[in-house]
């Protein structure tokens, strides 16, 4: 069956790789569909690509904010009018079942509503003076071009909370979004170009990080760079793009624990560790990845959570019943495979699932068994590593202080969950967990778009999406109005 075939859009035209390359866009829960084929870009591509959004900037930077906010309100307007239609592209796309995709084009339209407010607010700050006749003032000025990496979990989502700020603030973008979810990032940007958007503002480069990735890093008119993907990966980006001295935001990997302490309503704990565990098939960074049982409850809590895992309705997102679908590509299924394997030699004792389905209506696809650890220890690579996938590592505790020792002993630092009537614990782990989240009976997973988003320790260097982006996407331009008529000079002439 033929398939439509995308372009990168540079300096407002649609344009196929320089080479002439292209990568199909496979449907993962049924390889037989091909969602489309998309340019394979390189350094060439890239280039192109920043010195259009070079030239676009030097106007854009000029367009008061609150006309740049309208046409971010213009085209949430439009990502509402299509939402059905882009979380069906981005099921085919990626595998998440429809009601998470609806979410995830829902959380761009959030987005968007959120941060055309800016565009009528962007304040900055006066100050008095330490001399007399002389104002002063911070403004927010725009980075200029930015480079914009993204991964696939959330391919229209995440490219929103880094697009939106950045236009809104005056910047220049040119986005690479992830390899295998190319087309969501495609319509959020076919929303921006729809509400005029003026030509290279916003372009795309498609393809692989190794090339048009990379070439992204090292482009000297590249001004910042804002990077969601794996911690591996943006430790590499955070070396290439010092080589420029470029801005840098990383936001990567999580290994997050849910508390579930023997005072909390086990239902509702149960509820929240199946959403968290294997919404997404496990595949969020904030995926509820460890779950830490007060010693008490660890029988009752496991025995249901392992029986109403195993019932999970795997498949096709877009059939409405399915509660889990595949996993993106194959080497994440892989993955998955291998942690089990570690998981096993290690000790830990596996409960349910453990394997990839491959057979009946899950040939085409790639799918993996919901999967639980018992007998974990927080020693454990199980207990440790992300894996990315539904698989869920149980562990136990004696005290709250363990529990916090424990969730607070991996690298990561993103997500973490208490499930507790106590008042007292749950405010003391809001305090102690080390995370850029903290949920008190609710999962790990589930924010929301007005909130600081990112994570400590090796999930992240310090920048926030969210309550926090604008730090990132501007900066501060100090600026000193001297009305006095004379040289007034500061620290000397008004020294005692
Ligand atoms: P990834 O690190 O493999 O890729 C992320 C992006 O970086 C992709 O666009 C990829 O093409 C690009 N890339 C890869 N190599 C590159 C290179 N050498 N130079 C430049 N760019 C390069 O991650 P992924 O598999 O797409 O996504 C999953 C990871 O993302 C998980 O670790 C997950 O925890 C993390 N994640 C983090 C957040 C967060 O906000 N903290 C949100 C979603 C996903």
């Amino acid at each position: 069956m033929s398939h439509p075939t995308y372009h990168n859009l540079i300096g407002g035209q649609w344009l196929p790789a320089a080479s002439g390359k292209t990568i199909l866009n496979l449907n993962p829960a049924d390889h037989a569909d091909v969602v489309g084929e998309f340019p394979s870009s390189h350094a060439e591509d890239v280039d192109r690509a920043v010195t259009a959004a070079k030239q676009a900037f030097a106007r854009w930077r000029l367009v008061p904010a609150p006309k740049r906010a309208e046409i971010l309100l213009r085209a949430r307007n439009i990502l509402v009018e299509n939402k059905e239609k882009y979380a069906r592209a981005m099921t085919r796309e990626m595998g998440k079942v429809l009601a998470e995709t609806r979410g995830d084009v829902q959380e761009a339209i959030d987005e968007a509503f959120y941060v055309a407010g800016e565009g009528r607010r962007l304040f900055g700050v006066t100050t008095p003076s330490e001399l007399p006749d002389k104002f002063c003032m911070s403004m927010r000025m725009p980075v200029g071009v930015v480079g914009l990496i993204t991964p696939w979990n959330f391919p229209m989502a995440i490219p929103s909370w880094k697009l939106f700020p950045a236009l809104v603030a005056g910047n220049a973008c040119v986005i690479k979004p992830a390899t295998d979810t190319p087309l969501s990032t495609y319509h959020l940007v076919q929303a921006l170009v729809e509400a005029g958007l003026p030509p290279g503002v916003v372009n795309i480069v498609c393809g692989s990080g190794s090339t048009a990735g990379a070439a992204l890093l090292e482009h000297p008119d590249v001004r910042a760079i804002s990077f969601t993907g794996s911690s591996a990966v943006g430790s590499l980006v955070g070396q290439r793009a010092a080589a420029t001295f470029k801005q840098v935001s990383l936001e990567m990997g999580g290994k997050n624990a849910m508390i579930v302490m023997h005072d909390a309503n086990l239902d509702l704990a149960l509820d929240g560790a199946l959403w968290g565990a294997f919404g997404t098939t496990g595949q969020r960074c904030t995926a509820t990845s460890r779950i830490l049982l007060e010693r008490g409850v660890a029988a009752a809590f496991t025995g249901k959570f392992v029986a109403r895992a195993k019932k999970l309705k795997i498949g096709n997102g877009l059939d409405e019943s399915v509660e889990v679908g595949p996993q993106v590509n194959a080497a994440q299924v892989e993955t998955s495979q291998r942690y089990v394997e570690i998981a096993r030699n290690e000790g830990a004792e596996l409960l349910c699932g453990g394997c990839p389905l491959a057979e009946g209506p899950y040939a085409q696809g790639t799918f993996f068994a919901p999967t639980v650890f018992a007998q974990v220890k927080p020693s454990m690579r199980i207990a440790r590593e992300e894996v990315f996938g539904p698989v869920v590592a149980l562990l136990t505790f004696d005290t709250f202080e363990e529990a916090v020792a424990i969730a607070n002993s991996v690298d990561y630092g993103l997500s973490t969950a208490i499930y507790t009537r106590n008042v007292n614990r749950a405010f003391a782990a809001m305090r102690d967990l080390e995370a850029g989240v903290t949920y008190i009976n609710a999962p790990t997973i589930g924010a929301e778009v007005h909130l600081p988003f990112g994570g400590v320790k090796h999930t992240g260097n310090g920048h926030r999406e969210g309550l926090g982006a604008l730090d990132f996407f501007t900066t501060w331009k100090a600026v000193y109005v001297d009305y006095s008529d004379k040289l007034q000079r500061a620290q000397i002439d008004n020294a005692e």
